[in-house]
C-alpha cells in the first residue's frame, strides 16, 4: 500500500479539500486493514474487502479513497447512524473490525499542537501524529452480510404493483397482498409534481 501521505493526498484530491476528516478517515482505514489482514485493497485483495460506514461526512470519502470500495461496486454500505465509525470486513476470513473515532481526540489535540490557535487546523495537524489509541477505539465484531447486499448480479428484479418501477436486490415489500417498492410502501422521499411525469403509471 502507499504511504500515509500519498493516501492522504489522493483522498484530498477526490474529496476536494484537506480536512480533519481526511486525516481521520485515512488513518482509520490503514489501521483497520492491517487488523483484518488486507494489504492490497485496490489490487489483489479487492474482492475480499467490504466496508460499512456509519456516517456520511468527510471521513467517508477518505475511507472510499483508500479502500477503493464504493456504493456502486456494492462493497461500501452506508448505515445512517450519525456515528463517526466504520466496520471493515475481510470476506475471506470473516475477520471484521469496527473503528470508532473517539470524541476525546478533539480535546486531546490541544496537547499536540498547542501553538495552532485555529481549532480545526490544530485538530487536523494533531490527528496526523496522535497515537491510534487516542484517536480510535477498536472492536472485533461479527457481521452477517445478507446475500442481497453483496456484489454481483441482482438476485431478482420485480415490478412494483402500484407505481410500476422495477425493484432490484430484494428491496421490494409486501403491502395489502401486493408487491410494492419502498416508496409505495410509505418511504417515498419525493412528490411527483403534477404534469411532469414523462410516462404514465400502469
Ligand atoms: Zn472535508
Ligand atoms: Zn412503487
Amino acid at each position: 500500500m502507499e504511504t500515509f501521505e500519498e493516501l492522504l493526498a489522493e483522498s484530498t484530491r477526490i474529496h476536494g479539500h484537506i480536512c480533519a476528516g481526511q486525516v481521520i478517515g485515512v488513518r482509520m482505514t490503514i489501521a483497520a486493514l492491517e487488523r483484518i489482514g488486507i494489504r492490497d485493497p485496490k489490487g489483489a485483495d479487492r474482492k475480499k474487502l467490504y466496508v460499512m460506514v456509519e456516517i456520511d461526512r468527510c471521513a467517508t470519502d477518505a475511507i472510499q479513497s483508500v479502500t477503493g470500495c464504493s456504493l456502486g461496486k456494492r462493497t461500501l454500505r452506508w448505515f445512517d447512524f450519525g456515528i463517526m465509525a466504520a466496520t471493515f470486513v475481510n470476506l475471506e476470513t470473516g475477520r471484521a473490525v469496527r473503528v470508532v473515532a473517539r470524541e476525546e481526540a478533539r480535546d486531546l489535540s490541544a496537547e499536540y499542537c498547542p501553538e495552532i490557535e485555529d481549532k480545526y487546523r490544530r485538530q487536523l495537524e494533531a490527528y496526523r501524529v496522535m497515537p491510534l489509541t487516542e484517536l480510535f477505539s477498536f472492536q472485533e465484531v461479527g457481521v452477517q452480510i445478507p446475500v442481497s447486499d453483496m456484489p454481483g448480479r441482482p438476485i431478482r428484479r420485480v415490478q412494483c404493483s402500484q407505481c410500476g418501477d422495477w425493484v432490484q436486490d430484494c428491496r421490494e415489500q409486501q403491502l395489502d397482498g401486493g408487491t410494492v417498492c419502498r416508496a409505495c410502501a410509505g418511504l417515498r422521499y419525493y412528490t411527483v409534481l403534477p404534469g411532469t411525469s414523462s410516462t404514465s403509471p400502469i
